[in-house]
Parts: structure tokens; C-alpha cells; sequence
């Protein structure tokens, strides 16, 4: 599976490393772990995403974020682009047109929804998050993973696990080994994971305290969701804003949990999270999004009782 990748990697002399919009963890430290390895080999690389402008403060202690490039000035032309973390050129933003000006896509993901829209697409949708995959990549590779390596590949895998909820046999073992470089997997964690200014607190409380419980949707397995307004979210980072669908979708009574988070007047993202008996990747790509069996998401346009309803239609 890694063979041809290997060989594509080896092979660029200039490159570009694409995370997806609104950067998560996974995305970011998947990027900067790829872009350390081919800059120490020579390759001159960039690493980028699209929007916002500037990278979560959340991730600013990430090995490589120098090499981080405005998306302005992200090169037209390189040998190779290598993609990490999305599941389809539309979660590239504007960067998504550097894939057709470059000789290779070099697609590297654990998307179950991902349309592979690379030349070579290294998909694994079993993988606990994308720095899962490039671990196992690295290793094909015989490339030492050292510490600033292991920080940004442990970024992804607690993130994308969910503080190691969401494993499989295999993922405490990966995580020993980037522990075993010495790196301070606590500081880590707590740095992307739980640490929020004050203000987090009433948001949540005007936020929670509006949530619905509409027990009879989902063929009466139950959807819970919370709307973040732009007045709730104002003066908020992006941080706060993800944190909200955790809380919610601890709710007992349903099946799936969604936040509705207003961008603009009437346009809104919308995350989805599910238990087990409901594939919310399948819902969000009919809406025009996608994810992950148990984590997915869609943008929608409309009145927020308009996107409500198509939402809870979707779910049938
Ligand atoms: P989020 O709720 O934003 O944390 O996203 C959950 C999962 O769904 C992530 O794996 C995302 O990559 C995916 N996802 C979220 N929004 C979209 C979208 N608009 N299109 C495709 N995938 C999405
Ligand atoms: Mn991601
Ligand atoms: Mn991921």
C-alpha cells in the first residue's frame, strides 16, 4: 500500500502539503510531521489550508509550524501536492486548484466518505486518524520518528481518538511508541484538548440551556442538537466553537447528536456525531458533506428552523 507513495515522495524536489479548512489537529500535525520528513531531505515544501487565515492558537506549539505558508502565497507549480486528513477536493478550500498545476496528488486520509481525488490515494478508513496512517507510512519508509515528529503525530491520533475512546487494537501500541520518544503526552493533550478562557462557560450555558431533544426522529432512536448563533460564538476561538458537540452528544436519550454553528446570516456548518446504529457519513454526503461513520458534517444554507428540518428529514 505504501510502496508507490514511498516512491512518489522520494522522487519530488519541491512540494506542497494541503490540510483541510478549518484545520484540526489530525490535519495539521499530519502536514507538518510530512513537511519536517521531506524538508530534511531536501525537498523544498510548503504547508498550508485554505482558511481561516490564522492557525488555531491551540495548535501554535506544533513542531513545523514554520513552515506553515498563507495560502496567497502557496506555490502554483511543484512536483507533487500531497493532500492529508480530507476526504475530498472541497475541503481544500481555494488551495484545491494547486492539485491540477502540480505533476502528482498524493491523496493520504481516513476518510470513509473520501472520493479518492488524488493520482495515488493512500486511504485507509480503519485508521484511527491520518497520523495514524503516516506513522505506518514513515515506518514502511524506514524513517526514525523522533520527537518533534512524535508530537505531531500524537496530536492527530488523541485528538482523532477522542482521547483514546475510539481505538482499535494497535492504537495504545502506536501510542507507546511516540510516547517512548520522550515527548510530554499530558502537556500535549491538555494544550489541544482542555484549555478554554472563561468566557467558554456562559456560552455554553446560553447555548446548552437552549438544546432540543427531538425524541422521535431517527426512526425513534432520538436526535439531540444545540445551535451556536454568531452572537453566541462572538469573541470565541474556533476551540471553543468544536467543543460544544462533545458535551452534547453524551446525551443518553439519542442516537445522534448535532451542533449547528451560524458562519454568516444564513449559512451554516453542521457537525454530526452518532453512537452505533446510525452511519452519519452517509447522511451528511447526501447533504452535500461527508466524515467519518461516528463524526461527520455538511454545510448547509437557509433559516435555522429551514436547516433544522432538513437535517431531521435526512435522518428520516
Ligand atoms: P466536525 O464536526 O467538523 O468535527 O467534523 C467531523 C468529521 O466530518 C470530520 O472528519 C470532518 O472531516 C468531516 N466533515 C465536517 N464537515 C464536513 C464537510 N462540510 N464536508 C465533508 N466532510 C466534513
Ligand atoms: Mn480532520
Ligand atoms: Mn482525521
Amino acid at each position: 500500500m505504501f510502496a508507490s507513495a514511498i516512491s512518489l515522495l522520494e522522487t519530488a524536489r519541491s512540494a506542497t502539503v494541503l490540510c483541510h479548512v478549518q484545520p484540526d489537529a489530525d490535519t495539521i500535525g499530519s502536514g507538518l510531521a510530512i513537511g519536517t520528513v521531506l524538508a530534511r531531505r531536501g525537498v523544498e515544501v510548503q504547508v498550508a489550508f485554505a482558511s481561516p487565515s490564522e492557525l488555531p492558537e491551540s495548535m501554535n506549539e506544533l513542531p513545523g509550524r514554520d513552515m506553515l505558508t498563507a495560502p496567497e502565497d502557496v506555490r502554483s507549480r511543484v512536483d507533487l501536492v500531497v493532500t492529508v486528513d480530507a476526504g475530498s477536493r472541497g475541503r481544500l478550500g481555494a488551495l484545491a486548484d494547486r492539485i491540477d498545476m502540480a505533476d502528482a496528488c498524493l491523496v493520504i486520509d481516513h476518510h470513509r466518505s473520501n472520493t479518492r481525488f488524488g493520482t495515488l490515494n493512500v486511504v485507509d478508513d480503519g485508521a484511527e486518524s491520518t497520523t495514524a496512517v503516516i506513522t505506518r507510512l514513515l515506518d514502511a519508509w524506514n524513517v526514525a520518528v523522533d520527537t518533534d515528529l512524535a508530537h505531531c503525530l500524537f496530536a492527530g491520533l488523541v485528538t482523532d481518538t477522542g482521547s483514546f475512546r475510539w481505538v482499535r487494537p494497535g492504537s495504545h501500541l502506536l501510542a507507546e511508541r511516540l510516547l517512548a520518544t520522550g515527548i510530554d503526552g499530558a502537556a500535549i493533550a491538555r494544550k489541544l484538548l482542555d484549555n478554554h478562557p472563561f468566557g467558554w462557560l456562559p456560552m455554553l450555558g446560553s447555548v446548552l440551556g437552549s438544546a432540543a431533544l427531538v425524541q422521535d426522529a431517527v426512526g425513534g432512536l432520538g436526535l439531540v442538537y444545540a445551535v451556536i448563533l454568531r452572537e453566541n460564538s462572538e469573541g470565541m476561538r474556533s476551540e471553543e466553537i468544536e467543543s460544544v458537540i462533545d458535551i452534547v452528544r453524551t446525551t443518553s436519550e439519542a442516537e445522534v447528536a448535532a451542533v449547528f454553528k451560524q458562519q454568516s446570516g444564513d449559512e451554516w456548518t453542521v457537525s454530526l456525531r452518532s453512537k452505533t446504529a446510525v452511519d452519519v457519513s452517509t447522511v451528511a454526503a447526501t447533504l452535500g458533506g461527508g466524515g467519518h461513520r461516528n463524526a461527520a458534517g455538511f454545510t448547509a444554507h437557509g433559516a435555522k428552523t429551514d436547516v433544522i428540518d432538513l437535517l431531521v428529514d435526512a435522518l428520516g
